[in-house]
């Protein structure tokens, strides 16, 4: 049920952005995919392209920019932490500038904004669950605060907006998210152990792989993305999106080696500054306000992502 609604997804190319945007398609909405494809990848929204409800900007969420839409998802930015220590004003610039200017059309439409914020600015968390409540542990001049604080600042001008303008605007923080459509070469966790142990090479466990994790599948995801966009009591919420099903990374690796049947080694390599050693997020208000959680289990989800891997994935 969507009417002729047009919705523009920033980072619609992008890994989740790109499941989203077939999401929204097959709901029958009209989609504007902005991307100018830093991280994000034509072959992502090949299939999308294939409707005309769908049409793709070429362009940088920083630059002003104006269309014709009733629903905002702002989902443009860096986000993996190999990704971002390599851009850190680019990933800085997305969240500031760029979430400005989503608000500002959002606002000049009377749309709705779903800004897609992060379990990262909990930082390395203090308590476990993560509840929306909690303000967070957060190294502001760390290699990870480019990101972190990106994603705080972005936070706040979603708050400024509602306030001073009315703007109705929710903020979801994602929390680990897994699925086809990762690049092999993305640096996150579940894409790294799966093409390593498809080739053989060893699995890179960083420091003793102690620390945890809560995965949840991109269908789950965007599915959690879409009943915040279209559930009127969401409006000026906070809520957690993720998996509350915690595991540690080492055993992690154990699971992805054994369900791919490979004899990768383990290669035990130094903790990242800041890595986060607990991670898991409390969805009572996404299953409140949303009637939403999770379906899919890691199991059913590592298969997805193994098969797509298998199939040739995407290379860099
Ligand atoms: N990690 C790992 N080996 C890898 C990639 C990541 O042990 O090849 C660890 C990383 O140190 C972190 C966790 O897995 O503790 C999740 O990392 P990821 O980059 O996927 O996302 P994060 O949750 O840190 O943003």
């Amino acid at each position: 049920m969507s009417g002729s609604k047009r919705v523009l997804v920033t980072g619609g190319a992008g890994f989740i952005g790109s499941h989203l945007c077939d999401a929204l398609l097959e709901r029958g909405f009209a989609v504007t995919c902005l991307d100018n494809m830093s991280t994000g990848d034509e072959a992502n929204i090949a299939s999308a392209q294939a409707n005309r409800a769908f049409e793709v900007q070429r362009g940088d969420v920083c630059d002003p920019f104006d269309f014709d839409v009733d629903l905002v998802f702002h989902l443009a930015s860096p986000a993996s932490p190999v990704d971002y220590y390599g851009m850190r004003v680019e990933t800085m610039h997305a969240n500031s500038l760029g979430t400005l200017n989503c608000l500002e059309l959002a606002r000049r439409k009377g749309a709705r904004l779903v800004m897609a914020s992060t379990s990262e600015v909990y930082g390395d968390p203090q308590v476990s669950p993560q509840k929306e409540e909690y303000f967070g542990y957060v190294n502001p001049v760390g290699p990870r605060s480019c990101y972190d604080e990106g994603k705080r600042f972005a936070e706040a001008a979603c708050k400024a907006y509602e306030s001073e303008y009315g703007t109705e605007v929710v903020i979801v923080r994602i929390f680990n998210t897994y699925g086809s459509r990762m690049r092999s070469r993305d640096g996150r966790v579940i894409p790294n152990f799966v093409s390593q142990a498809l080739s053989g090479e060893a699995l890179t466990i960083y420091g003793e792989g102690d620390q945890t994790r809560s995965f949840c599948h991109v269908s789950d995801m965007v599915r959690g993305l879409i009943l915040a966009m279209l559930t009127p009591g969401a409006r000026g919420e906070v809520i957690n999106l993720g998996n509350p099903n915690e595991m540690r990374i080492i055993d992690l690796a154990s699971r992805v080696r054994q369900k791919v049947g490979s004899g990768s080694e383990f290669d035990f390599r130094p903790l990242p500054v800041d890595d986060p050693l607990r991670r898991k997020p409390d969805i009572t208000r996404a299953m409140d306000i949303l009637a939403w959680a999770p379906e899919i289990e890691l199991e059913d989800g590592l298969d997805d992502v193994i098969a797509w891997f298998r199939e040739g994935g995407r290379g860099g």
